[in-house]
């Protein structure tokens, strides 16, 4: 496991041009002074204290991902719960440059626990943190309790994972016929 400062060397000066955009907004994105090391990439929030940042994979480990500085993030450990897990190397670098805020991040977790799914479900059915953003209306937001809030969207999420489900089934039906019809 390479370390916090390894990683971070990686990325600031050695990654090739094409995924040097993860880093190369660094000022922008979280101001001159925050060392990349002590920074969650996608949120932004300080992660000096131990435990609070992890150094998470790329590639899983599971899947053969190496144990070099190149297939690492620093992470908080909220935005390492919602690093998606099937994505491909390309995917990842276009995910963590999309910023999304730590209490944000919080929020999804909320919501997935009232529409009683995990990022597993919602995942197998294309649904992704920032989908669950999008379902965050102005009519969820004036609603009047917080509890009312997350029970809303929870339902919205249900709705859209249902769908999309629904969605993937019917396309692999599609397929199915077609390569069916091929064969005649
Ligand atoms: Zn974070």
């Amino acid at each position: 496991m390479p370390t916090r400062n390894q990683i971070g060397w990686w990325w600031l000066y050695e990654s090739p041009h094409s995924e040097r955009n993860v880093v190369n907004k660094w000022a922008e994105r979280f101001g001159r002074t925050r060392k990349i090391e002590h920074t969650c990439w996608k949120c932004g929030d300080l992660i000096k204290t131990k435990g609070m940042g992890v150094r998470a994979h790329i590639e899983a480990h599971k899947n053969g991902g190496s144990s070099k500085p190149e297939n690492f993030f620093m992470l908080c450990v909220v935005c390492h719960l919602h690093q998606p897990d099937a994505m491909t190397r390309p995917e990842q670098i276009e995910w963590i440059q999309r910023p999304i805020s730590h209490e944000k991040n919080v929020a999804i977790e909320m919501i997935y626990a009232y529409a009683n799914i995990t990022k597993e479900d919602a995942e197998t059915a294309g649904v992704y943190s920032e989908d669950v953003i999008e379902l965050i209306t102005p009519d969820c937001a004036v609603s009047r309790h917080l509890t009312n809030f997350y029970s809303n969207v929870g339902w919205k999420l249900n709705k859209l994972v249902k769908d999309r489900n629904a969605e993937l089934l019917a396309r692999k039906a599609a397929a199915q016929k077609d390569s069916c019809s091929i064969n005649l």
